[in-house]
């Protein structure tokens, strides 16, 4: 039976499992999805070995091996150099090849906003924070606020990606914006909270969170309380792996479902 995988290290958080599963049953495609825990070490055997086996039909890519993933396979869209990370692989007629879904699973819920030219806040200059940035360069937003631990990685992400803006430490009070978008684990089960004042934030200020593990995050909460909008980080994890199933699969999973998938998630 053909199948794909997730593969980390540490792996077994991982929520891609019962997501494809649930759109493999609902399809009732015959194949299967698992994670499988690949260490630093082994990752050149083991994508060597499933490139041998003609039932692998590709894997999902999370911490540790989202840049060294590209040393092992083509990147014919050059998301190398382009995002710098990878969090799909899948078959082409090339051979294996990596690609990113993140990017396109971030702006998923944004795409009917109009954030042309808008002032934005990114917290965060990790993996997440990478694919935030070129998906907001892709939109065309205005100024960037990148707020991080060490602000020279944020001065050093915002050049990569071509963005105009500043670098900030987490401690400075957030300049006004449209969006503020969340890509640290702060505020994650196990994490500090993110402890940042959203009153600069004007009244249509939209506050997009990440981390989906709580989903409520207190980032969240505190948006809500002042009666901002908010996306949690459900839409961006189930937006990547719809992308991904796809190219898995062949075929483009029933998001009519996503309401009982979030409730599965959520459980
Ligand atoms: P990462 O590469 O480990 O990012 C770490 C970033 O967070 C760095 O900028 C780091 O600051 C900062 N950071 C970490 N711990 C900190 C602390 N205690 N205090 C202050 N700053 C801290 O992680 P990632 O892969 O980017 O993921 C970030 C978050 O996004 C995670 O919660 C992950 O679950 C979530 N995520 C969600 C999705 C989704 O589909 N919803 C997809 C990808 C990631 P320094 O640069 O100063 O070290």
């Amino acid at each position: 039976m053909s199948y794909a995988e997730v593969i980390g290290d540490p792996i077994a958080h991982s929520k891609s499992p019962l997501i494809h599963g649930f759109w493999l049953e609902a399809l009732g495609v015959d194949a299967s999805y698992r994670a499988t825990r690949v260490a630093p070490e082994e990752l050149g055997d083991f994508i060597a070995g499933r490139a041998a086996d003609p039932e692998w039909r590709g894997c999902n890519v999370t911490i540790p091996h989202k840049l060294a993933v590209l040393a092992h396979v083509g990147d014919p869209g050059g998301v190398g150099d382009s995002i710098g990370a990878a969090n799909t692989i899948a078959r082409g007629p090339e051979g294996l090849f990596a690609t990113n879904t993140d990017a396109a699973g971030f702006y998923a819920p944004l795409a009917e906003l109009d954030l042309a030219g808008a002032p934005v806040i990114v917290i965060g200059a990790g993996g997440a924070a990478r694919a935030v940035l070129f998906a907001l360069g892709k939109i065309g937003v205005g100024k960037v606020s990148l707020l991080n631990r060490s602000p020279l990685k944020g001065a050093a992400l915002l050049a990569k990606f071509g963005l105009k803006g500043e670098a900030l430490p987490l401690t400075a009070p957030l300049p006004p914006a449209r969006l503020v978008v969340n890509a640290s684990p702060l505020g994650m089960a196990g994490q500090p909270p993110l402890a940042i004042d959203l009153a600069p934030l004007p009244e249509e200020a939209i506050v997009y969170d990440l981390v989906y593990a709580p989903l409520e995050t207190p980032l969240l909460q505190t948006a809500d309380a002042r009666g901002l909008e908010t996306i949690d980080g459900l839409d961006m994890l189930i937006g990547q792996a719809a992308l991904a199933f796809e190219l898995f699969f062949g075929a483009a999973p029933p998001r009519e479902r996503d309401e009982e998938l979030r409730a599965l998630l959520t459980a």
